[in-house]
């Protein structure tokens, strides 16, 4: 699947994002005032537990920027946009 220039979860990504490293891991909770983190690009929730009251897409893991485990992106974004961003991996493998 590719996607589009113009597709509406690219907002420059790019700047931050190009080349990295991803790590893919279960989220945790890394700082007592943060709950939950959200996709780069389509702001899925990445957190550890479900809402049946959140509209958002939640994920428990997803892939991260390996180096500070700051970036998170959705396990369908990753895979839509892997090459246009050339992610190297490290670590384990989501199964399919
Ligand atoms: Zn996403």
């Amino acid at each position: 699947m590719a996607i589009e220039d113009d597709d509406w979860r690219l907002q420059g990504q790019e700047k931050y994002l190009l080349g990295r490293t991803m790590r893919w891991t279960t989220w945790t909770l890394h700082r007592e005032d943060w709950d939950h983190d959200h996709c780069e690009f389509c702001m899925a929730k990445i957190w550890d537990r479900h809402s049946v009251d959140d509209d958002h897409v939640q994920y428990k893991a997803a892939w991260v920027t390996a180096d500070e485990s700051n970036r998170w992106v959705c396990r369908e974004c990753f895979s839509v946009l892997r090459a246009s961003f050339a992610w190297s991996v490290v670590g384990e493998q989501p199964t399919p």
